[in-house]
């Protein structure tokens, strides 16, 4: 996800313009794999940023730094999330380098000018690999179409079809790989939802950085898929996203940051990072009415049951 390019609500949240290096594989000082049975870590509960964008420049060279930062807050895994193909390769190469890092590849909804006409051949090849946990992020924008930039009816026509094009191919490719998909929509959710519907029978969606309806919500869980918060649910005047969260049974949600945007309180405009995901946690489990440690538990699980491949 790009600059300022979450739904058509977060405008209202924010001035949202919050928008690897290689380092040897280690093993985690306090290792807390598989949140499910050891959710309790070290006194300390964990939680997984499910969404973040590693390969964006912003953390060009401390990678391992912030890293260490997640372990120290309870962040023990961190799923960078591509947007094309070339950072998709780099997640993929991110998740190589560093145990605690996971890789979704593919193209993101705004990002398709330079897409070929069928993105399966390229990304096939790095859903192969064990640490490739999903597709995506891919879906339907309709927020940023041509004629927002000077772009005619007819442009408006092309794009929304190679977005549609675009996003069946990587349903398709999901469902090729047994994976699951990371879902945007901005401005689009009945249009996400009709194409999502052809597949959900087979795929499930993470429809990330949720910040629509409870009805909408109940949409997307009644198609056996699951909404994702950001730091979005901290913000003060972000309470019909914290009525939405309210509703969402606990075990139909992850926690995310879209770093390196949507910092949640207490840094909310500055640069995001997975650290952070322990500042949404605890309010979503003050929203939820949960301990720390059931949401650590319920969270971690829906990501090892979504994401089969994480370990
Ligand atoms: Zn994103």
């Amino acid at each position: 996800m790009f600059l300022g390019e979450i739904t058509n609500r977060l405008a209202l949240y924010d001035n949202l313009h919050p928008i690897g290096l290689p380092v040897k594989a280690r093993s985690f000082s306090n290792d807390c794999h598989r949140g499910i049975s050891r959710a309790h870590c070290g006194g300390m509960e964990t939680f997984y940023d499910t969404h973040a964008h590693l390969t964006f420049p912003d953390f060009s060279d401390e990678i391992s730094a912030l890293l260490e930062r997640a372990q120290a807050a309870g962040i023990t895994r961190v799923i960078t999330i591509g947007t094309d193909l070339v950072s998709s390769r780099e997640a993929v190469a991110l998740a190589e380098e560093h145990e605690e890092v996971y890789a979704v590849v593919g193209w993101h909804p705004n990002d398709l000018e330079p897409a070929p006409d069928d993105v399966r051949p390229n990304l096939r090849s790095l859903c192969e690999h064990p640490k490739v946990v999903a597709v995506g992020e891919t879906g339907i924008d309709h927020y940023r179409l041509p004629s927002s930039q000077g772009g005619s009816a007819e442009d408006d026509t092309r794009w929304k079809a190679k977005q549609e094009t675009v996003f069946r191919q990587q349903l398709e490719l999901a469902e090729e790989f047994q994976l699951n998909v990371v879902i945007h929509q901005r401005v689009a959710l009945e249009a996400t939802l009709a194409i999502f519907a052809d597949f959900a029978a087979r795929v499930r969606g993470q429809f990330h950085c949720f910040v629509d309806d409870a009805a909408s919500m109940r949409r997307v869980i009644d198609m056996g898929s699951l909404v994702s918060f950001t730091g979005i649910s901290t913000f003060k005047n972000a309470q019909e996203v914290r009525d939405t969260l309210a509703a969402t049974p606990l075990d139909k949600l992850m926690l995310e940051t879209d770093s390196p945007f949507l910092a949640p309180m207490p840094y909310r405009g500055k640069r995001c990072e997975p650290a952070f995901t322990r500042h949404t946690a605890e309010r979503v489990a003050e929203v939820k009415g949960v301990s720390l440690a059931e949401l650590s538990a319920a969270t971690c699980a829906t990501a090892h049951d979504f994401f089969p491949r994480l370990r």
